[in-house]
């Protein structure tokens, strides 16, 4: 093959699979076709490594060393491949960890190898393009990993903060664009790379760790738009369309996503990442001198049996006590009664958006069903029976009510309209946010304690006339 067709055939390649990321993500958008959305980003990856050995650049010596990297990417990939829905988060936050290590290391690479060819090929635009994909690279090697480690509860999911901590940061990001605007004027003053490339992975972590774990989901969708834009920088270090365009839909991607999490939680950038509700968990306890009232799974059964309309409000409890299952049982089981049972879904719902809705396609529960916060809010006076499903925040009045709340202004499913609450649960602790809960005060409300799967269980034996409760 000559090395003007391999080179043809590599654009063509490139272009192909660059079409095919853009459906990817065009497809991943509806249930319907995320599956095809799935295997079009497959395929397109798979032609970006097919086209990227099919240039004539590659030599052939290098493909065993090719051949060993995909081997041990496998080795890591597959197992984190096998993750459960509710550790997606970090997960994701290595693959970006690793996309950032990769960003840099080539940066780095290209940067010492064009240095020691003479450095005629470190024109002011490449150094530009270096500059930034490692710097980009670098702390988002570093910010994710700090970002998995808070999810996975390995490090300390506290804000840590201290005295000057914004003018460290900004000393050191600063610093790292110092580093960057020399090697740009004179690529030759290869004594500032160092310190670019210690500033850029100290500065990873010192970006993550004064934010709590709790806004980690934000926090990984930002470092997701990070990974993207240096892999911009990195397609034009190495002339690659293809890196571009991926990069780019990376990128702009995971800001696009960020910024619907903080719309759904009616947060800000700047509230996420300086701080808010980091302290989670430790309002804990609360609602003094209020009454609980509780039933048991059974008699919450009978409540629903009566009902013409049952709302499930499913949250995070749902997807950790993996009772999606169990749902589906109840869901026959009232439908069977010719009750009308609705799911309504928060954007924010769990731990990731659309977190419920793929749990729920998991057991087969009709996408149609699924409905949106602000489609099902107005219905909710008529709702007789709503049943909280391990979510909390999501449905806490204060958002509404109380002006002092941290989730003051977040949008809500507004199960505290309905004639009747029921809410599963295993205690009266509070969810993410860290902060109580009125509604599971309300005179309406009753508490079913428990975990999700083993409560749902039961209620849906319960209705089906079981009398072998748990
Ligand atoms: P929450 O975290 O507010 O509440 C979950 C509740 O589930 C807890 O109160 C817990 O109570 C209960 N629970 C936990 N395990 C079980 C179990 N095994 N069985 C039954 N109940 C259980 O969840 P929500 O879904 O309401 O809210 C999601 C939160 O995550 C929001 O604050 C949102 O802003 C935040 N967030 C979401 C993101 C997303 O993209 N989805 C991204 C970033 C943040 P108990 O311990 O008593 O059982």
């Amino acid at each position: 093959m000559s090395p003007e067709f391999r080179d043809a055939a590599v654009q063509v390649t490139y272009l192909v699979a660059s079409v095919l990321f853009i459906f990817s993500l065009k497809w991943m958008n509806s249930p319907q076709s995320a599956r095809r959305g799935v295997w079009a980003g497959v395929w397109a990856m798979v032609l970006g490594v097919g086209g990227t050995l099919l240039n004539p650049a590659v030599a052939v010596s290098s493909l065993p060393w090719i051949a060993l990297a995909v081997m041990v990417g496998g080795l890591i990939g597959v197992p984190l491949s096998k993750v459960p829905l509710t550790a997606v988060p970090q997960r994701t936050a290595l693959s970006h960890a690793f996309g950032g290590l990769a960003a840099g290391l080539v940066g780095t690479a290209k940067y010492y190898l064009w240095l020691h060819e003479g450095g005629a090929n470190l024109t002011t635009f490449r150094m530009f393009a270096i500059s930034a994909e490692v710097i980009l690279g670098f702390l988002t090697f570093t910010g994710s990993l700090m970002a998995a480690g808070k999810l996975q509860e390995i490090l300390p999911g506290r804000p840590i903060t201290y005295r000057g901590q914004l003018i460290i940061n900004f000393l050191t990001l600063g610093g790292a664009i110092a580093c960057a605007t020399g090697l740009i004027i004179n690529p030759q003053w290869f004594f500032l790379f160092p310190p670019l490339v210690i500033l850029s992975l100290a500065f990873g972590v010192m970006l993550i760790i004064p934010i709590g774990g709790a806004d980690m989901p934000t926090v990984i969708a930002l470092l997701n738009a990070y990974a993207g834009l240096s892999a911009v920088a990195m397609g034009f270090v190495l002339d690659n369309t293809l890196l571009i365009i991926a990069g780019a839909l990376d990128g702009s991607s995971g800001l696009i996503l960020s910024i619907i999490m903080c719309k759904a939680m009616n947060r800000s950038f700047s509230n996420v990442l300086f701080g808010a509700f980091g302290s989670a968990q430790e309002a804990a306890g609360g609602e003094e001198g209020k009454t609980v009232k509780s039933a048991s799974a059974a008699e919450a059964a009978e409540i629903m049996g009566q009902a013409d309309t049952v709302v499930i409000v499913p949250g995070y409890g749902m997807a950790v006590a993996q009772a999606q299952h169990r749902v589906r049982e109840l869901y026959d089981q009232l439908t069977k009664r010719g009750i009308k049972v609705k799911f309504a879904i928060h954007p924010v719902a769990g731990r990731m958006p659309g977190h419920m809705n793929v749990l729920l396609a998991e057991a087969d529960i009709p996408y149609d069903d699924l409905i949106e916060m602000e489609e099902i809010n107005p219905e909710m006076p008529q709702v007789d029976v709503v049943l909280v499903l391990g979510a909390n925040d999501v449905v806490n009045p204060a958002a509404k009510n109380n002006p002092k709340s941290p989730i003051h202004g977040m949008p809500i499913i507004e199960a505290d309209r309905a004639k009747t609450v029921l809410a599963v649960k295993r205690s009266m602790k509070p969810g993410f946010a860290g902060i109580d809960n009125e509604l599971y005060t309300m005179d309406k409300t009753l508490m079913v304690f428990g975990d999700a799967k083993a409560v749902v269980g039961d209620m849906a034996k319960a209705l089906a006339g079981d009398s072998g409760m748990h």
